[in-house]
């Protein structure tokens, strides 16, 4: 007889084979945070090299002034769901800057990231319809195509032949095909031929969905992402992203240039059934986008950083994604020498992120950097020195 508990035993195992060493990968403690880039872990100093902090905000006086502010004036929380308790004047404000950052007419904030995919994803979407998925796409996206309850097909990644094979064989089910794909793919570092992906949208009259969580910020002369350095931000017809990660704080958004985004509000149940961001969370949401949008030598930074780094890792002969962005994926041989690899370069005060089967794309094993505009120069290549002495050195 099974009980409901058993498929914990593999998870269990699971574990057990990544923990080994002192410190658990899925459960690393950070005691105590010195700067963007730098936290103490298990007692040591640690240079932060695997989070999303691409403009280094999290400290920036600005945002946590404002944020500062809004705890004092407007509460720690908003103890509801905007439908139920309404919207904050500052919830609305931050859709309204985020429209005319994009110079979009709607846009629509929610709690997070994750959320702003679910929440749109099963608001436009229902059993009938159809989903082109990109193969590596993020779970957030698969999640929202899956409680939608819309057929999904997935496509091979980054593939413009394979997302039009599989349109062509819809026929007339293609007006009511959504294509979702992200901008800057996260754990490798590659770009979506975006522009190419439009173009197809359009010859079969489909729609497009764009996650640019870690775009934002990042490209484009304004910042606005990948939609805007391949100048498509008019033919997406959903732009999401989160606050998550250029803009330091938490929540997530969608910008459109269609109306029916504003009804979703009534439809999508992750908008209507959760609490709305704190206040303090959506004055530095709001702080950070202004300073993105002033301080562009941020962006110069980051590019500037990854470009250091990518040339360092390449120059180590280790294998790095496609392209340089600042995200570094390096390959390893295999889960083990992955899982004693991160062991290693945290010994030797470097964290990256471990990425391993299922989490990883294609069935490998990575070790994941991801670069910030307040990395320092030395900062990157003691980053790429702890590389040299744990895989190549050895
Ligand atoms: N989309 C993508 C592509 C992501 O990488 C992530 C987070 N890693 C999300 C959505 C979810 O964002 P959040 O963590 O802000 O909820």
């Amino acid at each position: 007889m099974t009980t409901l508990f058993d498929k914990f035993s593999a998870v269990m195992d699971e574990r057990q084979a990544l923990t080994g060493a002192a410190t658990d990968p899925t459960n690393v403690v950070v005691d105590k945070m010195v700067s963007a880039t730098e936290g103490v872990i298990a007692g040591r100093a640690t240079i932060l090299a695997g989070t999303n902090n691409y403009l280094g905000l999290t400290f920036e006086p600005s945002c946590v002034a404002a944020g500062q502010h809004a705890l004092a004036n407007e509460g720690t929380g908003t103890t509801g769901s905007r439908m139920a308790n309404g919207n904050y004047h500052s919830h609305k404000a931050l859709e309204r800057e985020l429209a005319e950052f994009y110079d979009l007419p709607h846009a629509m904030v929610f709690s997070t990231g994750y959320g702003a995919n679910l929440g749109i994803l099963t608001a436009l979407l229902q059993p009938g319809d159809c989903v082109l998925l990109d193969a590596d796409a993020h779970a957030s996206l698969y999640d929202g195509c899956k409680m939608s309850g819309a057929d999904i097909y997935r496509f091979k990644h980054n593939d413009p032949d394979s997302l039009e094979a599989r349109l062509r064989r819809l026929g007339d089910r293609a007006t009511r095909t959504l294509i979702v794909v992200e901008g800057l793919y996260s754990i490798i570092g590659d770009c979506a031929p975006l522009q190419k992906f439009a173009e197809i949208k359009r010859r079969y009259g489909a729609y497009l969905l764009i996650d640019e969580a870690h775009s934002l910020g990042i490209y484009g002369d304004n910042g606005r992402g990948l939609v805007e350095a391949q100048g498509i931000t008019e033919e997406a017809d959903f732009i999401v992203g989160t606050f998550s990660k250029s803009l330091g704080s938490t929540g997530g958004f969608c910008v459109s240039q269609h109306e029916i985004l504003s009804l979703m509000r009534y439809t999508s149940r992750p908008f209507i059934f959760t609490a709305s961001a704190c206040p303090s969370v959506i004055a530095t949401t709001r702080a950070a986008l202004q300073v993105m949008r002033d301080r562009t030598e941020l962006r110069t930074q980051l590019w500037k950083n990854a470009h250091q780094l990518y040339a360092g890792l390449q120059g180590l002969g280790l294998s790095t994604g496609p392209e340089v962005s600042p995200v570094v994926g390096v390959r390893c041989a295999d889960q083990e020498q992955a899982i004693n690899a991160w062991h290693r370069l945290l010994a030797a005060g470097v964290y990256t992120n471990l990425i391993v089967p299922p989490a990883s794309p294609d069935g490998s094993s990575l070790l994941r950097c991801s670069m910030s505009a307040a990395h320092t120069s030395a900062q990157v290549d003691a980053i790429i020195a702890a590389f040299e002495a744990v895989l190549v050195t050895n």
